[in-house]
């Protein structure tokens, strides 16, 4: 049913700039400080305080205007976007209507498969945020009383807003998770989803598959997490399939969206630009930005995800996939390289699959950000030594792994202290090839009728009685062996 329909996506994500003070005035920009200690007459917009535009929030925006590939709007300027709400003192929102500062920028994303595609980025607005409502109750529909904190009333954000490019859920994670990377290599703002320190907007709707128009959308308000992105569009293209299945229409909407509960709700019918009586900002001056002062914000730019990416591929030849995971993270990346080099150089996709797959698991189990990774590289390498040398087996190296992320110790040590060295000894591994080859005849029987598997079967109880010890080239010859004394008996 579902195939009949494609999914459009936009997203609008808000990202919170890790600028010293705020963007209107001098108070300190924190997170976690109590609740209405960082708070002027500016921010909390008592009459006759004025603005005053914090430079570094906008070197800021330029700076990850341009680390998303976007022009920069020589010429720009600030509006108001009126609306009446608690948490939002002066009743209107300094923010960017008809010339943003950035603009036509792309962030190129690569999927499982190795494929690639570009999401284009429409916009890039600097704007403060509103206050923090704390609800005292699920949310705003179900709360009692409401308490307001204007901590964050007056931090810079920038808006980044994407063309309707997006089809799936999967590529929508995608475009977040770089999007976030790329803002974090430029070391413009933490980009904390948990924190709030990057907030995401969804636009959705669906329309017939091979249909050149769009649907109407609803969007989503309230989606807190990479997780929740993706539970939250597989729910709202749902409910559109199934409204324009029965022969309905979709409404335009702004919906909340209930995480716990997985399901959406109305907000209110969606608002127009109109609603909000954008006009210019009276009380700050344009910003006018040169050339110079564009190449300046550039040449200041650190090296990239995508040129990361691009050096992981070309010189070490990873696939466009798992390049894409180590360089997501500066210190992956670090920790990568490092690891190569000691290795000597010839083992970049062996660390890369022990990297994605084992290390970043357990990370992600233990919740650990790339700044905690809990295995040094030549931890990792002192272990694919032990492999090598054939001390101990593929096997027993993932067992040696967990171990080393639970103590902090070395590989050698574990082996030593666990006694998981591997099984090596010609006349140890004969005896119990003997012992499982007698014990078993009916296998021995399938063996002798020429059943293929029976041999690895008897390597697998070899592998059981040695705990994974045993060298496998080395179990299957001695196998073999034993299945064949016993034919000759016979
Ligand atoms: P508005 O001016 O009403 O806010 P925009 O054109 O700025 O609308 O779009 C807001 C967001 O909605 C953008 O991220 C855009 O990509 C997305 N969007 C626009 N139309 C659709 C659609 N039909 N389906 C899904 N997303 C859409
Ligand atoms: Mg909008
Ligand atoms: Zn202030």
């Amino acid at each position: 049913m579902s195939e009949r329909w494609e999914t459009v996506i936009g997203l609008e994500v808000h990202v919170e700039l890790s600028t010293e003070t705020k963007v209107w005035c001098s108070c300190k920009n924190e997170f976690g400080a109590e609740p209405n200690t960082n708070v002027c007459p500016v921010c909390l917009a008592l009459p006759g305080s004025l603005p005053v535009l914090n430079a570094q929030a906008l070197e800021y925006a330029i700076r990850a205007g341009l680390a998303l590939n976007c022009k920069i709007q020589r010429y720009s300027k600030f509006d108001r976007k009126n609306y009446f709400y608690a948490d939002l003192p002066a009743g209107y929102q300094i923010s960017q209507y008809d010339l943003p500062l950035c603009y036509d920028g792309y962030v190129d994303i690569t999927k499982k498969d190795g494929t690639t595609r570009r999401i284009r980025i429409k916009r890039i607005h600097l704007e403060n945020d509103a206050g923090k409502l704390l609800h005292a109750g699920d949310d705003v529909t179900a709360a009692d009383y409401s308490l307001v904190d204007f901590n964050r009333a007056g931090v810079p954000l920038i808006e980044i807003v994407t063309e309707p490019d997006i089809r799936s859920a999967e590529e929508a994670g995608l475009f977040l998770q770089k999007l976030r990377s790329i803002i974090k290599y430029s070391g413009v703002s933490d980009v904390k989803m948990e924190e709030g320190s990057m907030r995401c907007d969804v636009n959705i709707s669906v329309r017939p598959a091979g249909s050149s128009e769009f649907g109407v959308r609803s969007e989503l308000k309230n989606v807190n997490s990479f997780s929740a992105v993706v539970r939250a569009i597989e729910y709202e293209r749902k409910r559109h399939i199934a409204i324009l299945e029965e022969g309905g229409q979709v409404e335009q909407e702004t919906r909340s969206w209930r995480d716990a509960q997985g399901i959406s709700v109305l907000l209110r019918s969606k608002e127009d630009a109109e609603d909000y009586r954008y006009f210019p900002e009276p009380d700050l001056p344009p910003v006018v930005i040169s050339d110079a002062d564009i190449e300046r914000v550039r040449a200041a730019l650190p090296e990239l995800p995508d040129a990361v990416m691009a050096r992981l591929m070309n010189d070490y030849g990873l696939s466009a996939y798992d390049a894409s995971i180590i360089a997501s993270e500066r210190e992956f990346a670090q920790w990568f390289l490092q690891a190569v080099e000691l290795a000597g150089g010839g083992q970049a996709k062996t660390i890369a699959n022990w990297q994605i797959n084992e290390l970043n698991r357990v990370m992600n189990e233990k919740g650990l950000g790339p700044e905690q990774i809990p295995v040094t590289p030549e931890q990792l390498v002192g272990m694919l030594q032990l492999i090598d040398k054939g001390t101990i087996t593929g096997k027993i190296a993932k067992t040696v792994f967990e171990k080393m992320v639970e103590t902090g110790k070395d590989a050698e040590t574990i082996v030593k202290e666990e006694g998981l060295t591997q099984v090596a000894d010609e006349g140890e591994l004969l005896a119990i090839a003997r012992e499982v080859v007698a014990a078993n005849p009916k296998v021995f029987e399938d063996w002798k009728a020429g059943k293929q598997s029976a041999a690895q079967w008897f390597v697998g109880q070899i592998m059981k009685r040695t705990r994974g010890r045993a060298n496998p080239q080395l179990a299957l010859k001695l196998v073999t062996q034993a299945l064949e004394e016993q034919a000759a008996k016979e």
